[in-house]
């Protein structure tokens, strides 16, 4: 994952006031100290890292905090919310037009993933919203950049929109919007030209397709590997054009991430969605709260009910998710989710969701060891309906009778009874933290 070094310095300065019955002003300044570090190692530009520290500062210093009966999580409580805010605060949804078709223009430099990424977002719109986007090749200078969107639309079964490399993009863009009316598409996707570097020529001609279909939203494709240089693209792309957000890529590779975040706070756009892989489905909407959350090791359980949702009915799901907050989780439940973690992905993507996953080191070598998440389900089915249901009658007498019914040992047995627990309180506790989050805007 992205902002893994970011997410590991932080959650280990914030161990250390966690637990503390009692914090002073001296411990909320030290531990901002580290967290200044951390983020400016993770490559935050050091305007955004000042201003975050200045924020955060003010209200953990406050009495409210340091009076409170958890100073400890209390200070985390505020790191997560600013953190929150500076990537963006609420989700922001793509725009609806009241006037159909709503127009998206896809912008950013050479190679950020501007093509792959429209055929994403065209994928998505149509698998997520039931839409039916137009995607529009007005890239004319990268030679392969229409065939790749071509190529794209066949793989999905998707009209593109080309005129060749012949054609002015202005024009292309003109004629796609006839087009769009004509064949009633409700979305129209243009994929423009990118450069190596921002100039002036790129600018006039992004600027005219502008003021040819009046876009609805201008996204930003910006490559979260680059570093510092992603604030000053998105500087000059928001100054000569106007973006109205952005769309972060290649956050599933081991970028320190940083730029990226920073990219939200300079142009005072939101991040829209997160790309995290080359296939045509890993985009995702970009939740800030979720992702605060992910970096801070509370773990991003809506992200990973959502992934379960595809393969399961939603009603269990909204149950599950019901009782991961009400702490009501059974070892029925646990095993009914960890048969979905096995067909929803990579067993590390997902580990990363899981609240505090990095501590739990032992479930990190079971999720991975197939063999002993075998062990795992003999242990549960060993288990009666009643201790499935009330983990707390598992005494020593029924832990061996299930050790030995199961064939694993009663360390084993231990162990995931152990496990079990540490991942309920930890649901807890994330639950606390989340409760009164704000409402949704409109959009999609
Ligand atoms: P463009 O020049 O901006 O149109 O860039 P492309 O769409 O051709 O993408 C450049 C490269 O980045 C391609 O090899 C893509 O497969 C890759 N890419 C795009 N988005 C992602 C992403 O989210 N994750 C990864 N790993 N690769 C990506």
């Amino acid at each position: 994952m992205a902002f893994e070094g970011l997410a590991e310095r932080l959650q280990g300065t914030l161990k250390k006031i966690r637990g503390k019955g009692k914090v002073n002003e001296q411990d909320v300044k030290e531990m901002m100290r580290e967290v200044r570090l951390a983020l400016l190692e993770a490559d935050v530009n050091f305007k955004v890292v000042k201003k975050f520290i200045a924020d955060v500062k003010e209200r953990a210093i406050g009495e409210e905090v340091l009076d409170s009966l958890t100073p400890g999580q209390q200070v985390i409580k505020v790191v997560n919310e600013e953190l929150t805010k500076l990537m963006g605060g609420e989700q922001s949804k793509i725009a609806v037009s009241q006037k159909p078709p709503t127009v998206i223009m896809m912008v950013g430099l050479q190679g950020a993933g501007k093509t792959t990424t429209t055929g994403k977002l065209a994928n998505h719109l149509r698998k997520k919203h039931n839409r039916n986007p137009l995607m529009v090749a007005a890239d004319i200078y990268r030679p392969a950049a229409i065939k790749q969107l071509e190529t794209l639309g066949k793989q999905l079964s998707m009209p593109v929109f080309s005129l060749g490399d012949q054609v002015s993009p202005v024009d292309i863009a003109k004629q796609a919007m006839a087009k769009a009316k004509e064949d009633h598409h409700d979305y129209v996707l243009i994929d423009t030209a990118g450069r190596l570097h921002v100039d002036n020529e790129l600018m006039d001609e992004l600027v005219q397709i502008k003021e040819a279909t009046s876009p609805d939203e201008i996204l930003l494709v910006v490559d979260a590997m680059t570093g510092q240089d992603a604030v000053n693209v998105a500087e000059s792309f928001n100054e000569q054009l106007g973006i109205t957000g952005a769309i972060l890529t290649k956050l599933d590779g081991d970028t320190r991430g940083g730029a990226a975040i920073s990219v939200k706070a300079v142009t005072d756009t939101p991040i829209k969605f997160a790309g995290v892989g080359e296939k045509i489905d890993a985009l995702e909407p970009f939740h800030p709260e979720r992702m605060a959350s992910r970096i801070l090791g509370m773990g991003d359980v809506l992200t990973l009910i959502e992934k379960a949702q595809t393969n399961v009915d939603e009603e269990r799901a909204k149950e599950l998710e019901r009782k991961m907050r009400t702490n009501d989780l059974t070892f029925d439940d646990f095993l009914e989710q960890l048969a979905q973690v096995r067909s929803m992905g990579p067993l590390d993507e997902l580990l990363d969701m899981m609240p505090g996953a990095g501590k739990m080191k032992g479930l990190k070598n079971i999720q991975v060891d197939e063999k002993q998440i075998g062990h795992i389900e003999a242990i549960v089915k060993s288990m009666t309906k009643a201790e499935r249901e009330t983990p707390s009658l598992l005494n020593a007498s029924r832990r061996k009778r299930i050790a030995k019914g199961s064939g694993t040992s009663i360390q084993e047995v231990n162990r995931l009874i152990k496990q079990f627990d540490e991942m309920k309180k930890m649901m807890k506790q994330m639950s606390g933290m989340q409760k009164g989050k704000g409402k949704k805007k409109g959009g999609l």
